[in-house]
């Protein structure tokens, strides 16, 4: 089983109300079992929602408690962060998932990469980071296999 993201899935999660969906997805999921999520809507936050970023760090460092979630009107949204990336564990644990495919430069889905200004700086968002450590295989959205999808469908 495998976790994603579930904007790249179509689903108009996004702060904008709107979806990032993968091309390459659609025609796996008829041989994978994905489990869409999406972590800030788990978090408690609205859609649409104002956009946020982290602040002096990366989604591990929020995990630490060095380093906070803020959005763009200057509200502290890290609690909600927190609390999305802990739901999505626990669904990836409740489920079985042995991978997860998240949306790359996201500050709850970011792998590689998260946005600061118009930068890209490297770093994982909140959410990747948490399944990281617990043992999930992440894949960014930008690295996506039919290989990877058909190995990590069957494996918990
Ligand atoms: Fe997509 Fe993740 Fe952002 Fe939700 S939190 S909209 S799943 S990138």
């Amino acid at each position: 089983m495998i976790i994603v993201s579930a904007c790249l899935l179509g689903v108009r999660c996004r702060y904008d109300g709107e979806s990032r969906p993968d091309k390459s997805l659609p025609a796996m999921a008829s041989k994978a079992i994905f489990i869409p999520l999406c972590p800030e809507q788990l978090g408690g936050l609205s859609t649409p929602r104002v956009p946020a970023r982290i602040i002096d760090g990366t989604g591990g460092d929020v995990l630490d408690n060095l380093a906070r979630v803020i959005d763009s009107i200057g509200r502290d949204v890290t609690e909600q962060f927190l609390k999305g990336a802990a739901e999505a564990g626990k669904i990836a644990k409740l489920m079985g998932a042995g991978a997860a495919i998240m949306k790359e430069m996201s500050p709850s889905c970011g792998v590689s990469f998260l946005r600061k200004d118009d930068a890209a700086i490297e770093g994982m968002g909140v959410t990747s980071a948490l399944l990281a450590r617990e043992g999930v295989h992440v894949i960014s959205s930008d690295e996506i296999s039919e290989e990877d999808v058909r190995y990590y469908s069957h494996r918990r």
